[in-house]
């Protein structure tokens, strides 16, 4: 089956009278004698949902949180005291503070690798201790630089550490890690699959079944569980998932194409766009870019310059996060911790409005806030 048609289809109840979705069912407690007994432990709308993904990613099972964070830190905390994680050195702001207080505390082992770069990762993942877990991203969070996934899932497994892939920015529809050789895939489903920015979840999936129960064991003992509704509208994202990203792809294919060719940017950045390396493992891994870009403006002036785009969007949302049916833009420079060497890196997350009208909204503020500011300058 097609996976537009399993995203549809994928953890439906079956038989003669059910329902065509799992509805909400807002339950702390159920009645002894069936299969779930609290509402920590299990609930059939998590479970509709987490078969699905499960389904989409080829995992054997998948586990729901209350949001992506609470994923990843589900993931890090099933490594013993001591263990030793490479990770990406750009990537998710969330994971890379997350590993860096665990590795301040001396809970872990960190090292921070440009996952571009196969080599250092191989010889990272070598020395100076073999390493245990290795965290990846790609197309990467911001930059959107592409990791090439099944060399470094090999290397991985042949220095003997489990690898994770943060699928959130592919999502299953256009990249499956299990399949590329990652064991485990983590999303935020607040982003894509949501798809609507009104929910925090998070997902993770692996393919050996212990790995799944012992991270559903972790949910349940450290009650890091998603809402009912949460779970309820994620699984209702992710029905239409695939006619929102083949629009809000085209959408971005096309701003990062007028992007690159525009006077006042001084580079876009979009895995449809780049060339050599990129573009190579783009096909060889993954079923399209995705529907996320970025692009820099206002040389080392970039945080003002960036600054003064946002504030004429007339259309586009000057907000974070992505995956959303509204097209959004980000200066990433306004986060602690992010990119302090590309100040005017402004990530933009395509929606589904018209495409003429968001490159109106664009190119109108990008010479009202630069052009100006050449002037006064
Ligand atoms: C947003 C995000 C997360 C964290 O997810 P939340 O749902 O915000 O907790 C993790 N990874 C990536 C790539 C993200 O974009």
């Amino acid at each position: 089956m097609q996976r537009a048609t399993t995203a549809v289809t994928a953890g439906r109840p079956p038989g003669p009278g059910a329902t065509l979705n799992t509805p909400p069912v807002f339950a702390s407690t159920f009645r002894d004698g069936g299969e779930t007994g609290y509402g920590r432990h299990d609930n059939p709308t998590w479970q509709a949902l987490e078969t699905s993904i499960a389904a989409l990613e080829g995992g054997s099972g998948a586990v729901a949180f209350g949001s992506g964070q609470a994923a990843t830190a589900a993931v890090l905390a099933g490594l013993p005291v001591g263990s030793r994680v490479v990770g990406p050195a750009v990537g998710y702001l969330g994971t890379r503070g997350l590993l860096g207080e665990l590795s301040a505390g001396g809970a872990l082992d960190v090292e921070l690798v440009d996952v571009t770069d196969t080599d250092a990762v191989r010889a990272a993942l070598a020395g100076p201790r073999r390493a245990d877990l290795l965290w990846l991203e790609s197309p990467t969070n911001p930059l959107l630089e592409i990791a090439d996934l099944p060399a470094l899932c090999a290397a991985a497994r042949s220095a003997g550490a489990v690898t994770v892939v943060d699928n959130t920015i592919a999502t299953p529809l256009r990249q499956r890690p299990l399949e590329l050789g990652a064991d485990l895939v983590v999303h935020s489903a607040t982003k894509f699959i949501g798809g609507h920015s009104d929910l925090l979840l998070g997902l993770v999936v692996a393919t050996d079944p212990q790995r799944v129960d012992a991270l559903r064991a972790r949910r349940t003992g450290t009650g890091a569980v998603p809402g009912v509704s949460e779970a309820y509208l994620a699984l209702r994202g992710l029905r239409t998932l695939d006619v929102r990203l083949t629009r809000a792809e085209a959408t971005a294919a096309e701003l990062a194409r007028r992007l690159s060719a525009h006077p006042l940017v001084d580079r876009v950045r979009y895995p449809g766009l780049a060339g050599g390396l990129s573009a190579d493992r783009l096909a060889a891994q993954t079923d399209g870019p995705g529907a996320v870009l970025a692009f820099e403006v206002g040389g080392a002036d970039g945080r003002a310059a960036g600054e003064r785009v946002l504030a004429a969007l007339r259309l586009i949302v000057a907000a974070t996060s992505f995956g959303g049916v509204e097209t959004t833009l980000d200066l990433r420079i306004r986060w602690a911790g992010e990119d302090p060497g590309r100040p005017g890196l402004l990530r933009l997350s395509a929606g589904l409005e018209d495409v003429e009208d968001l490159w109106e909204d664009l190119d109108t503020s990008l010479r009202a806030a630069l052009t100006r500011a050449g002037t006064a300058a």
